[in-house]
């Protein structure tokens, strides 16, 4: 039986794991499947107090790791798929693999994964032409024109890492201002190789013979009229889903499916504590994560020295 078990690797897991640690509760982390969280997709962090030139997010992470493991934390790679809470009290997770590991408290640091618009072949394209990663798949679409469909920071982020390889990026949005903070869109729009399509959305992706995207279908949502737009490949950027289904009637949860917090971190269930982008629909930002984190890291030592743990 573990004292504590932290599901999710991204900077919220990760914290609490460095907190946990440190106050010798052994905590075991489960990675989530994209250890690292989202930073790992991210470029440079300038944002993150303590590094006055901005950090790679993926060497962020990487700091992160290596700081709880200094503390004795175990990270093991597998992905959770159902949870319950046993007659005993403690908590059996289960793994997709079908392993099953026991604890006494559970921090749920899962964050949340990128929305997609719900077209019919858009799932098929994922790895065709159609990414949610500029990061990670930026550098295949060298001088030739890409889009990012969305108006917020992960849009003008991507977009503006984008034109380091394409010809042009088009930023699709479906209004006709940004959402992104002031900062992001005036660099975006002073950019001259990101060329904004305003208050238009995408409503077919067009494909080549072999299956790859060469062009998208754009509505304008204040005319109606609809027209083609030839570019390589759709980078999706209009924001997440909190990966908190796997908990069911252990929390409660939004309208948006974000884990309601009762006091705290604390959640609807004794012994469930949450942190991070799975319970902030308001914040979602790598240092407020991080303090999630703590928190939860506090509040579940609370937690287990009240049920005689320590
Ligand atoms: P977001 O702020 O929720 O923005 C999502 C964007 O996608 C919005 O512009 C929204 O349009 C659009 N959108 C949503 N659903 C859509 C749909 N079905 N069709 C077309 N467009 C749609 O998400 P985000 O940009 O991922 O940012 C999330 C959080 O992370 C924010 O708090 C942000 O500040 C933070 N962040 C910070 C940084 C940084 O500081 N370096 C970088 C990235 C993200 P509307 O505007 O019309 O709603």
């Amino acid at each position: 039986m573990e004292n504590v078990i932290i599901i999710g690797t991204g900077c919220a897991g990760y914290t609490a794991a460095i907190y946990t640690g440190r106050a010798n509760l052994n905590p075991l982390i489960l990675s989530g499947n994209q250890p690292g969280g989202q930073l790992t997709t991210t470029t440079e962090v300038e944002n993150f107090p303590g590094f006055p030139q901005g950090i790679m997010g993926p060497e962020l992470m990487m700091n992160m790791q290596q700081q709880s493991e200094k503390f004795s934390a175990r990270i093991e790679y597998t992905n959770v798929t159902s949870m319950a809470k046993a007659a005993a009290g403690h908590f059996e997770i289960t793994s997709e693999d079908g392993t099953v590991r026991q604890a006494r408290a559970v921090i749920v640091a899962t964050g949340a994964s990128p929305k997609h618009l719900g077209l019919p072949n858009e799932k098929s394209l994922i790895g065709h032409g159609l990414t949610s990663c500029a990061t990670c798949d930026g550098a295949f679409y060298r001088n030739v024109p890409v889009c990012v469909i969305g108006g917020g920071d992960s849009a003008c982020e991507e977009a503006g890492f984008l034109t380091k390889f394409a010809s042009t990026v088009y930023l699709i949005h479906r209004r006709d201002t940004l959402r992104a903070s002031k900062i992001m869109a005036d660099r975006a729009l002073a950019n001259p190789k990101i060329k904004p399509v305003w208050n238009s959305t995408v409503v077919e992706y067009l494909t080549d013979e072999k299956g790859e995207v060469r062009a998208v279908t754009l509505e304008n949502l204040m005319t109606g009229e609809r027209s083609e737009l030839e570019l390589k490949c759709v980078f999706v950027a209009i924001g997440h889903v909190p990966n908190a289904q796997f908990l069911g009637d252990l929390v409660d949860r939004d309208e948006n499916g974000y884990i309601i917090q009762t006091k705290g971190t604390l959640t609807k269930t004794e012994g469930i504590f949450a942190a991070g982008d799975v319970a902030d629909h308001v914040y979602r930002q790598a240092i407020t994560a991080a303090g999630q984190g703590c928190s939860a890291a506090l509040d579940a030592e609370r937690y287990l020295t009240s049920i005689g743990v320590r």
